[in-house]
C-alpha cells in the first residue's frame, strides 16, 4: 500500500510547517514522542511520513527534494522508518506469545514486538528512526490505535524508550481519539489534532469576528464571548460554526507556527473545538447552551 502522498504539504500546510521550523532549529527543537488524533488515519500516516522525510532528508527538505533518504521515503522502503502495526511482525514460530491465543489472526502489537523494538534502538544506526504505530487490516487499511490493538502490557514494555529514547529516534502514534490510548503513553506524547480534510482553502467568515484576537479576551467578559458563540451556533447550525472555527484557527497557526507560544494555545483550543463538534453531534445532540458555555470557558479561562 502506498502512503505517502507529498500533497500532505498543501493539505495541512500549519502542521508541515511547524515541525519543519522544529526540525530546522539547531536544537531539532520538535517532541520525540508525537501522537495524531482525528478521524482520518491515512491523513496522519502522511504527515508522520513528511515528518520523517524531513528529519532524514540530506538536503533542505524542499519538497521536490531527490536525496537518497527522501527517495526511499516516498518508496516506502527506508530502513529506518517503519508503519508499525500487529500485522507487521513474524515472531519464531516456538514463541507465539499467550495474547494471541491459538485461533489465529494476530490482534494486537504484542511484548514480542516491544521487545523487539528495544532491541533494534540498541543499536545505533546513521539514520534518524522514526517508528509509526497504528493498526491496519489485512487489505493494507490503516486503522486507529486503540486499547486492543496496542494494549497496556507493550505500551508499558515501551514506556521507558517512549520516555529516553536513543538519540534520533521519534516515535508517532495515530489514533482516533486520545483516550484510546493508555495515559501513560498520552502523558509523555505530544498531541495534535488533525483534521480530515484539506483545511488550508476553507470558509471562516461567520466566526472571524468572534475569534479576532481571542486570546486577548479579558477573563470577566467571558459570558460576552460566550453569548456571540451561542448566538452564532443557534442561527447558523452548531457543526457549521465549530468547523468555521476549526478553519479560522488552522489559518491562525499556518501564519504564526513560529510564534510557540500562540502556537500551543491554538492547538490546545482546537482541541476544545473538536470535541464541542462531537458533543453536537452526538445522538441525541447535548443541547447548544451547554455546549457553548464549556466551550467558552475552556478557551477564554483556559
Ligand atoms: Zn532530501
Amino acid at each position: 500500500m502506498q502512503y505517502y502522498d507529498k500533497n500532505i504539504i498543501q493539505k495541512l500546510p500549519q502542521l508541515v510547517d511547524y515541525f519543519k521550523s522544529g526540525i530546522d532549529d539547531e536544537n531539532k527543537n520538535i517532541s520525540h514522542c508525537i501522537l495524531f488524533w482525528g478521524a482520518d488515519i491515512q491523513t496522519q500516516c502522511e504527515l508522520a511520513l513528511e515528518i520523517a522525510r524531513l528529519l532524514n532528508c540530506k538536503e533542505s527538505g524542499s519538497d521536490n527534494c531527490e536525496c537518497l533518504n527522501c527517495r526511499w521515503i516516498r518508496e516506502q522502503t527506508h530502513p529506518a522508518v517503519k508503519i508499525y502495526t500487529r500485522l507487521d511482525y513474524k515472531e519464531a514460530s516456538e514463541n507465539i506469545s499467550d495474547e494471541e491465543g491459538s485461533s489465529g489472526g494476530k490482534k494486537n502489537i504484542n511484548v514480542a514486538q516491544a521487545r523487539g523494538i528495544i532491541s533494534e534502538l540498541a543499536v545505533t544506526s546513521d539514520y534518524h528512526r522514526v517508528y509509526i504505530f497504528c493498526d491496519r487490516d489485512e487489505d493494507g487499511n490503516l486503522l486507529p490505535l486503540n486499547k486492543i490493538n496496542f494494549p497496556e502490557v507493550t505500551s508499558n514494555a515501551l514506556l521507558k524508550t517512549f520516555e529516553e529514547p536513543p538519540q534520533n529516534t521519534t516515535f508517532i502514534f495515530l489514533t482516533n481519539d486520545k483516550n484510546d490510548v493508555i495515559s501513560t503513553v498520552v502523558s509523555r506524547a505530544q498531541s495534535f489534532f488533525v483534521p480530515s480534510k484539506n483545511s488550508s482553502a476553507q470558509n471562516y467568515e461567520l466566526v472571524e469576528n468572534l475569534l479576532n484576537n481571542y486570546w486577548n479576551i479579558e477573563r470577566n467578559n467571558v459570558l460576552d464571548f460566550e453569548n456571540n458563540l451561542l448566538n452564532l451556533v443557534e442561527n447558523n447550525g452548531a457543526v457549521e460554526i465549530f468547523e468555521q472555527m476549526e478553519n479560522y484557527m488552522f489559518m491562525l497557526m499556518k501564519n504564526n507556527f513560529e510564534n510557540k507560544i500562540l502556537f500551543q494555545r491554538l492547538l490546545k483550543d482546537l482541541e476544545h473545538v473538536e470535541t464541542a463538534k462531537r458533543q453536537a453531534t452526538l445522538t441525541p445532540p447535548m443541547n447548544d447552551t451547554t455546549i457553548c458555555e464549556n466551550l467558552a470557558f475552556k478557551m477564554i479561562l483556559g
